[in-house]
């Protein structure tokens, strides 16, 4: 492996410094800042507006580590999967979702996830390393190319849904999300962007202090402690009066309404007191609920609950004035939808 640092660990004043350093103009950092995030080159080469010496010295110091798309699984629905290969060979994976509204990159934030959540083949993954924020940047950037490719317009939304919890990769992906953010970057809106976890109170009140601008979503799945720490470790550690706490302070600092995504199991959580409690915990901060769907994973032993639970969770919520839709998996046949994403076709 080259042993040189990837410039794009450097951030612009960085760069600035090391042409300063090595007696050129301090504007030649923002050229290569430019070539580096908004134009997304791949090679020193590519820098046209620089000399050919500028380029050497440049090659002779950094690498310009960068994703590449190794498969791409198409989905008869129209989802596309990629196996998203590192610097380093290991291999994580995004998704491409269009609807007929917009499409949506679901990236991967770590190679592997520690969490465990019972329901998750990411889960079996042990955790391998954080991805870095260019790392994020360059699924965004692919996944724009696709959406332009094959929907015919832009990238439209981005959820950080993907393998691994983005709170546990937290400076790297407010990083990303501020290049991707960045008219020095993508410049897409904040309001576009859905970072998902699992909740970690302490880095969700984290994250209302940082003020950010993106959409938060908790993957909820049970209102009920005992229920949600058999299937969300996590949940033994950080409960659910903890994580509402941090979820009102959030609310308070941001203004932001929390998206629940709750998936119903048969036998699990499809009973009158799993939606009770779940209307009682949305009564107490301004959210709204995304059911999903449930894919299996081989031999997981987790079942999609009845039509009829789900459509009592609908009408119990809609009954309730709390906002409710029900999200219909994508790309199943690929294993692209939620909690398929296990690298399996490597
Ligand atoms: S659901 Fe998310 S946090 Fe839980 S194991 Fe899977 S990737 Fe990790």
């Amino acid at each position: 492996m080259d042993s040189k640092k990837d410039i794009r660990a450097l951030n612009k004043d960085q760069l600035r410094d090391f042409f300063v350093t090595n007696k050129d103009k301090a504007f030649r950092g923002n050229q290569v800042y430019e070539w580096l995030w908004k134009k997304g080159a791949h090679s020193f080469d590519e820098m046209t507006n620089l000399s050919k010496e500028t380029r050497s010295m440049l090659q002779a110091n950094f690498v310009i580590n960068h994703i590449e798309v190794d498969d791409m699984q198409q989905s008869l629905d129209g989802t596309i999967k990629n196996a998203v290969k590192l610097h380093d060979g290991l291999v994580v994976e995004s998704v491409l979702i269009p609807s007929k509204t917009r499409t949506t990159a679901c990236v991967s934030c770590q190679v592997g996830c520690s969490l465990n959540c019972t329901f998750c083949a990411t889960a079996r993954l042990k955790k391998m390393r954080n991805l870095n924020p260019d790392e994020i940047y360059d699924q965004v950037v692919a996944t724009d190319r696709q959406s332009r490719l094959y929907q015919n317009h832009k990238l439209s939304n981005i959820v950080f849904m993907g393998m691994g919890e983005p709170l546990l990769n937290y400076n790297n992906v407010l990083k990303a999300i501020d290049m991707i953010t960045s008219d020095e970057g993508l410049a897409m809106s904040p309001s576009r962007i859905t970072l998902s976890t699992v909740g970690l109170p302490k880095m969700i009140k984290k994250l209302a202090d940082d003020e950010v601008k993106f959409n938060l979503a908790v993957s909820l799945h049970s209102a009920i402690d005992e229920v949600r720490s058999k299937m969300m470790p996590i949940n033994e550690s950080s409960n659910l009066s903890e994580l509402l706490e941090s979820l009102q302070y959030w609310y308070l600092k941001t203004k932001k309404k929390i998206t629940f995504e709750y998936v119903v199991w048969k036998g699990i959580n499809d009973k009158k007191k799993d939606i009770d409690a779940l209307v009682s915990y949305c009564k107490k901060i301004p959210s709204k609920v995304n059911l999903i769907e449930y894919n299996a994973i081989e031999e997981d032993g987790f079942q999609q609950a009845d039509a009829s639970a789900i459509d009592y969770y609908v009408r119990t919520l809609e009954k309730n004035n709390i906002t409710v839709n029900v999200r219909r998996s994508r790309g199943k046949d690929i294993d692209a939808a939620c909690g398929q994403l296990a690298n399996k076709q490597i």
